[in-house]
């Protein structure tokens, strides 16, 4: 095979970027835009020696995954879209696939297993009349730039480059974009205000962030410009307000010379420096520089999954109000507030201090008042948890009952892999946005104690290649520990001050020393005291050698709370 061959290619497969591949001679070629089972003409562009890539020239039998006709007149050269032209439920079988393949190869995860355990991938509805989910985004970035014949445009950039494809129209943003990028280019045409032009660092506004509430319609629209000031800014502000729903019109200050969308600083121009909206009944004020998930509808899915998978909800894991989460990478909290209405307490860990400075403030907007959070990296964030705790707790192990991970598309470090293990969580929740480190991490965890028991794809970005899972591990039952199951006795100890139960006992000492008591040391004094433990109490067959035993001085208060409940003479 050589450069600029044409040849005649049977798509078979997709590539894991949304390309069709197919064989000529044995001779595999990766074809952008073709779609499995399409029949095309396609010219060899790069030749190696086993593989290549072509440009697709002309499609000789359409694939019946084929759409007839693209929403967007500019599906293929723009790069936000990969697949657009391939049907929805094609796509949705692509995308679980993919998840699949990587657990399997990666992961190392047993088919028969995957079989059994792996639910339907979550799609998204249909738009109305379009045959696939459109109008999905509540966020939208547009470039502004100068066509070749020097008009102020604006649109998305071409796959791989930084050339605008003009279009102000994008089939996955929200309609009221189209209405508000005109405005701006009207704006700027009429005042002689100048686009950014990359190459020479020259030239005012850069970009339009755009976001809207998709619960309450608030609309904000941030302007990132070369320079200190919008001429005019208050002409401009003025025509935004009269578009309904708007809520925030502001500034981004960004004069330098990068890739990097938005700048720093927020001036502003009109209204509010945020908007407000809701994932669930959950509230979140939006600031231009937040992050915040971009498909609210699938996002609500994706959390209440997550919920599902930590066992929360399940009445057969006990009291969830006594359950110790922790939610890593956690971002504006999004995650963590949403558990944090049925856990005990939420602990989140999160790199950007101004996400977690966004998330101390989502929760008091709520109300809510049992999630508490770090700013740092998780892998050391919680190992020095672990840490510090045993020293300050003569030994005892932090423990966490629900560890729920969110991480970016490189995954986690083995250091914080090794600190969730070794805090024993009965759950983990692992939520992914790339398959393949999720397979690695997934392997790791199967290695140390933890058993896969759910999976589940979510298409958070349909047209796009990128997809979200969301797996359940559980502590496998023969982990070497000493766990508590259920409390009878509990029912014959009853006393007007109230009963012996683990819950009372650890409030007992809790509000008279301060100190918390794990119930595995209530177990470990009931068990030296000789209380019956009966059913409630189980021990491993094979004693671990590292587990905690229960410091003297919390073996007082207990004892204490034992005889205050009348559980001990
Ligand atoms: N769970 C959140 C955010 C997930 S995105 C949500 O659903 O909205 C991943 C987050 O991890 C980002 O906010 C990113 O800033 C953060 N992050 C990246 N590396 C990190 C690290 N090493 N430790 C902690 N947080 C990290």
């Amino acid at each position: 095979m050589q450069k600029n061959d044409i040849v005649k290619v049977v798509i078979e497969d997709v590539g894991v970027g949304g390309e069709g591949i197919g064989k000529v001679n044995g001779y595999t070629l990766f074809i952008k835009d073709a779609i499995i089972g399409d029949v095309v003409e396609a010219k060899v562009m790069k030749a190696k020696k086993n593989y290549g890539y072509a440009r697709l020239m002309n499609i000789l039998t359409p694939s019946e995954y084929r759409v007839e006709k693209p929403v967007c007149q500019v599906a293929r050269k723009c790069g936000g879209c990969q697949i657009q032209e391939m049907k929805y439920d094609r796509q949705l079988e692509f995308k679980n696939q993919k998840v699949r393949g990587n657990l399997m190869r990666i992961g190392e995860v047993p088919e028969r297993l995957l079989d059994r355990i792996m639910e339907p991938i979550v799609g998204m509805d249909e738009t109305e009349g379009l045959g696939g989910p459109y109008h999905y985004r509540n966020k939208a970035q547009f470039p502004i730039g100068i066509d070749k014949d020097g008009n102020i445009v604006t649109g998305f950039y071409a796959g791989r480059t930084h050339s605008i494809i003009s279009n102000t129209n994008c089939a996955l943003g929200v309609e009221i974009n189209e209405q508000i990028l005109k405005l701006i280019l009207d704006f700027m045409k009429e005042y002689h205000i100048s686009a950014y032009d990359e190459g020479k660092h020259q030239g005012l506004v850069r970009h339009v962030l755009i976001r809207y509430g998709f619960t309450t319609k608030e609309i904000m629209v941030c302007l990132v410009i070369n320079g200190g000031g919008l001429p005019h800014g208050e002409v401009l502000a003025k025509r935004l307000a009269k578009i309904e729903g708007m809520t925030s019109v502001t500034l981004s200050i960004n004069k330098e010379k990068t890739n990097v969308i938005m700048g720093n600083v927020i001036k502003p121009l009109w209204g509010q420096m945020y908007i407000t909206d809701y994932i669930g009944n959950v509230k979140y004020q939006i600031s231009p520089l937040s992050f915040f998930q971009v498909n609210p509808v699938q996002t609500e899915k994706l959390y209440k999954l997550a919920l599902e998978y930590s066992g929360l909800n399940d009445v057969s894991c006990g009291n969830p109000r006594d359950k110790v989460v922790w939610d890593l990478y956690c971002g504006i909290g999004t995650i963590s507030l949403f558990l944090a209405q049925k856990a005990g307490k939420v602990y989140g860990v999160e790199i950007v201090p101004q996400a977690i400075d966004d998330a101390r403030n989502n929760a008091k907007i709520n109300e809510i008042e049992n999630a508490e959070f770090f700013v740092g990296k998780a892998e050391e964030v919680l190992p020095q948890y672990y840490e510090d705790y045993a020293k300050e707790h003569g030994g005892e192990t932090a423990h966490a009952d629900v560890i729920v991970v969110d991480p970016p598309r490189k995954g986690c470090e083995e250091t914080l892999l090794q600190t969730m293990v070794d805090m024993q969580p009965e759950r983990i929740v692992y939520v992914s946005c790339d398959s393949a480190t999720l397979a690695r991490d997934v392997k790791f965890l199967r290695g140390n104690g933890y058993e896969l028991e759910r999976v589940r794809a979510v298409d958070q970005f349909p047209h796009t290649v990128h997809v979200e899972t969301v797996v359940q591990l559980s502590l496998k039952k023969d982990t070497p520990k000493i766990e508590v199951i259920m409390e009878p006795e509990e029912e014959s100890n009853y006393t007007p001050k109230g009963k012996a139960s683990y819950s009372n006992i650890k409030k007992y000492v809790k509000d008279k020393y301060g100190v918390n008591v794990h119930s595995r040391y209530i177990a470990e004094v009931k068990r030296l005291c000789g209380l019956e433990m009966g059913e409630n109490y189980r021990k491993s067959k094979k004693e671990n050698p590292d587990i905690k035993y229960c410091p003297p001085q919390k073996k007082e208060y207990i004892k204490e709370a034992l005889r205050y409940f009348g559980a001990l003479a």
